[in-house]
């Protein structure tokens, strides 16, 4: 795996023990350098913070799921918000999920957005209910990625591309079914 300097940020070849661009000693263990991007989230310059997120979603950092919360509901800095929704919808853990759905309706639009995409990767019951939610969103924008969201989950648990056409006022109905029963929740009486 790529070791990542805490110092300079640089990538380096698995295996270096000092970083190529700055000298500093690489982290021997994962550990340490997974608890050190976890304070670097919370620190007060938001490039460090925002670089620091982005490592912790390549490395799918279950145990930076806090404090990504923390970083999403807590930073004003434009571009932090979107960086720590990035990441915890790489690292796809289910905790980060009503925090997703706050920001749909509450945040900006690229937050918003990038939340629908965080959703879709993380996936389940619960993701799936929200990103629903999201087809009726007042924006298009953000109606149209939830739209792309729950086919792209569908097709993903189904083994095949399903497709639903949005009709006025936010319906969904399916044009193509295919050989497959519709699970429970696509065929909730809100969409026939
Ligand atoms: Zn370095």
């Amino acid at each position: 795996m790529v070791i990542y300097c805490t110092s300079c940020w640089k990538d380096n070849p698995p295996g270096s023990t000092d970083c190529l661009r700055c000298g500093a000693r690489l982290e021997a263990d994962n550990l340490t350098f997974i608890a050190k991007l976890i304070r670097a989230v919370s620190r007060p310059e938001p490039l460090t913070a925002q670089r620091a997120a982005w490592i912790l979603g390549e490395l799918k950092a279950r145990e930076a799921v806090e404090a990504l919360i923390g970083l999403v509901q807590n930073s004003q800095e434009m571009g932090l918000p979107e960086s720590a929704v990035e990441a915890l919808g790489k690292i796809g853990d289910d905790r980060a999920v009503e925090v997703l759905a706050e920001l749909i309706t509450s945040s900006y639009l690229p937050v918003r957005i990038k939340a629908v995409t965080a959703l879709k990767e993380i996936g389940g019951h619960r993701a799936l209910t929200v990103l629903k939610k999201a087809l009726n969103d007042p924006s298009p924008s953000v109606s149209r990625s939830a739209r792309e969201a729950i086919e792209a989950l569908h097709s993903a648990e189904m083994g095949t591309a399903s497709r639903y056409l949005a009709t006025g006022r936010g319906r969904c109905v399916p044009i193509s079914i295919g050989p497959w029963s519709l699970p429970a929740i696509f065929w909730s009486e809100e969409y026939q």
